[in-house]
């Protein structure tokens, strides 16, 4: 069940009915010459497009900002937001344009340009994106869907010949980004004062991604706000899962800021992130951040923080105080209940017990101490009690690593797991194929010479990130030593 044209989609006016104050209706900015570098032909199966869709002018208009989709309303949405951890007023899509929202077998989902030029919103940018971000983005979400780890998608991605001025000068691009919806903690927070519009945001929210709040459980928050409080509480659970998540694949988000936070709890807004190659505690992905507020480190209690800012621009309907602070104590029980899940599967465990927190601990000090590479270290860690030589040659200090295995050992043997059970299950827990820094710089600098060949190769390596292929095993090495002059900073 597919459809041979983007502008047959069947579409809803969903955000675009709301009333005008959450968006100004407008229309993307034309770019020139664009040409389609690359379709993602697992997002349209998602979407019912057909492969055929994709090759037609139709979708290239569409995808590069030409025009907009025959059934939808373009639009970009008003937001606001604590940029690093500083009240930044008022934001919004300033160089995003949302298509409109197509109803798909698989669900809803909306259809989003990113670069698609200025907005009311724009302030002192020029609404561009650059295709060196723009493949980023691109590629990271695949990464992150191939992991599991919630996110927004991209269906394609669009170059031409528009110079976009950055440090340097770039040519710009387009992404068609694909979510159920694009609202943000930052989206709440643009209301903190107006209960109505407060009232109606809520309402729109929960009615499509959190019906169950509708109902109270035994043990649930009761009483007028109960479905304000259920959210939050929702919220919040959705929030820690998705940020344990990163924390376990060793992904920095990069800009934790409330605008880039996804009310519903998926990886949203790629910008300086990154995947740690050499592991560092308190590791800082993006360059811009000279105060390592995002350091991977700081990820979990950030996120908490971020929550707070939502309950307290919700406080505007009148819940009592208390009542969302009980909300949000449960961020931590929730947050470790997900990573110590996640760790369970990634050390071979059959559950989580009292002590292992100290086998953990000691865990990444090791891998701080030695700089010894994230994805690796776990990968290789299944086989070493029987073959050890190729994860110790991951540590400079080879008795430190070994002393960490004897007492890995001694925990795995408490569990009296048949070892091949134990292997298979870290081997579908620990990728051997993440989107390391130069990868995608390599697929970058082909990009911008029009030759989309690297996309293809990562993203079959990124979709099946457990499963070894022969002949790519550059690709699962750690970084060359010219990555290291790689930065990433917020300029995108
Ligand atoms: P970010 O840190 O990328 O999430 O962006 C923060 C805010 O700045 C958002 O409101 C973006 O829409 C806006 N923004 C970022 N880059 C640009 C740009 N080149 N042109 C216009 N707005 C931008
Ligand atoms: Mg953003």
């Amino acid at each position: 069940m597919s459809v041979d044209s983007i502008d047959d989609l069947p579409t809803v006016d969903s955000f675009a009915g709301l009333p005008p104050e959450f968006y100004t209706r407008l229309e993307p900015q034309p770019l020139d010459q664009p040409r389609l570098l690359h379709a993602n032909t697992e997002v349209a199966r998602m979407l019912g497009l057909s492969e055929a869709a994709l090759a037609r002018q139709d979708f290239l208009d569409v995808c590069s900002g030409n025009r907009g989709l025959a059934r939808g309303h373009t639009l970009a949405a008003v937001y606001s937001g604590h940029q690093f951890g500083v009240w930044a007023g008022q934001l919004g899509d300033g160089r995003a344009h949302l298509l409109g929202e197509v109803m798909s077998p698989t669900g809803n989902f909306e259809l989003q340009l990113k670069g698609s030029g200025l907005t009311p919103y724009s302030r002192m940018g020029d609404g561009r994106a650059v295709i060196r971000s723009s493949v980023r983005e691109y590629l990271a979400g695949e990464a992150m869907a191939g992991l599991g780890i919630p996110t927004t998608r991209a269906l394609a991605i669009v170059t031409a010949r528009n110079p976009v001025y950055r440090e340097t000068v770039e040519r710009a691009a387009v992404v068609t980004r694909v979510s159920p919806t694009f609202v943000r903690f930052g989206s709440f927070e643009h209301w903190t004062h107006h209960p109505e519009q407060m009232r109606i945001l809520l309402d729109y929210v929960v009615d499509r991604f959190f019906p169950e709040c509708r109902e109270a459980q035994a043990g649930d928050a009761q009483g007028e706000h109960g479905v304000l409080l259920r959210f939050l509480r929702a919220v919040v659970a959705r929030s820690a899962r998705v940020v344990a998540d990163w924390q376990t694949a060793g992904f920095c988000h990069g800009v934790m800021n409330t605008d880039n936070m996804s009310i519903i709890g998926l990886t949203l807004d790629y910008g300086p992130y990154g995947f740690m190659d050499a592991f560092q505690i308190g590791h800082v992905c993006n360059h811009t951040d000279t105060q390592g507020r995002y350091a991977w480190n700081t990820q979990p209690s950030v996120m908490h923080w971020n929550l707070y800012r939502l309950a307290s621009s919700l406080a505007v309907l009148g819940p009592e105080p208390d009542d969302l602070r009980a909300q949000l104590a449960h961020f931590e029980q929730d947050f470790l209940n997900a990573y110590h899940g996640n760790l369970v599967r990634k050390f071979g465990l059959r559950s989580w017990r009292d002590g292992d927190d100290v086998l953990v601990d000691d865990w990444w000090r090791l891998l701080h101490t030695q700089r010894a590479d994230f994805t690796l270290s776990f990968r290789r860690l299944a086989e070493a009690p029987r073959n050890p030589e190729p994860f110790l040659a991951l540590f400079s200090d080879r008795e430190a690593a070994q002393a960490w295995l004897q007492g890995y050992v001694r925990r795995i043997e408490q569990d009296a797991r048949p070892d091949g059970e134990r292997i298979e299950t870290m081997r579908l827990a620990n990728p051997l194929y993440v989107l390391r820094n130069h990868l995608a710089e390599i697929a970058i600098r082909a990009a911008e010479n029009d030759d989309a060949g690297e996309i293809d190769t990562l993203l079959a390596l990124l979709r099946t990130p457990y499963t070894e292929r022969p002949g790519y095993e550059a690709y699962a090495a750690p970084a060359p030593d010219w990555a290291r002059e790689l930065h990433v900073s917020c300029s995108s």
